[in-house]
């Protein structure tokens, strides 16, 4: 259970997931944003305007995967570090995953890491496709894996060269 455990169990993610035809047709974000907060930057953030609160901000964040192409732009714009963008047609056998990332050093591009779960413990090997760094993303990098497609939504973390548990 999220509300006992603080970590988001199987129920709690899957019910976040666009349906399965919208999966296999491209990026798609995944908003594991599970309480009623005031908070909306996602909402703003958007370009393509897939992203819902409305006038109440303690609304939960819905979204039109219509409209969502995956750009990963709002990934960093969340300050609960609970937006993530997920490509399951990447290439055979595996997917491709931004997670935000708020830890340094940052990997680097081409680099091997452990890709983590939801509650830390580590999942499978990664590799760093992209960061995505600069202005706009503040402190909040944006780190491209391509991980196993099983992992595809379990991994929501890294371990960088050897460092700590992250997420
Ligand atoms: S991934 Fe891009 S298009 Fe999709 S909700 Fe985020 S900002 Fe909007
Ligand atoms: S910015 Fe993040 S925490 Fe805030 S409403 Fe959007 S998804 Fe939820």
């Amino acid at each position: 259970m999220l509300k006992s455990s603080g970590i988001a169990q199987k129920g709690d993610w899957e019910a976040k997931l666009p349906q399965a035809e919208r999966r296999k047709s491209g990026p798609y974000v995944v908003f594991e944003c599970y309480q009623q907060i005031p908070c909306n930057p996602c909402e703003s953030a958007c370009p393509q305007k897939a992203v819902s609160i409305g006038a109440d901000i303690n609304t939960i964040p819905r979204i039109d995967y219509g409209l969502c192409n995956g750009c990963g732009i709002c990934v960093s714009r969340c300050p609960g570090l609970a937006i993530f963008v997920v490509d399951e047609g990447y290439a055979p056998g595996f997917a491709k995953v931004l997670i935000p990332w708020e830890y340094r050093p940052l990997p680097a591009k081409g680099e091997s890491v452990m890709g983590v779960g939801r509650d830390g413990k580590e999942l499978c090997p990664a590799e760093v496709l992209e960061v995505r760094t600069g202005k706009r993303q503040d402190r909040t990098a944006v780190i491209g894996l391509q991980v196993p497609l099983e992992f595809a939504n379990l991994v929501r973390g890294i371990k960088v060269g050897g460092g700590k548990d992250e997420r």
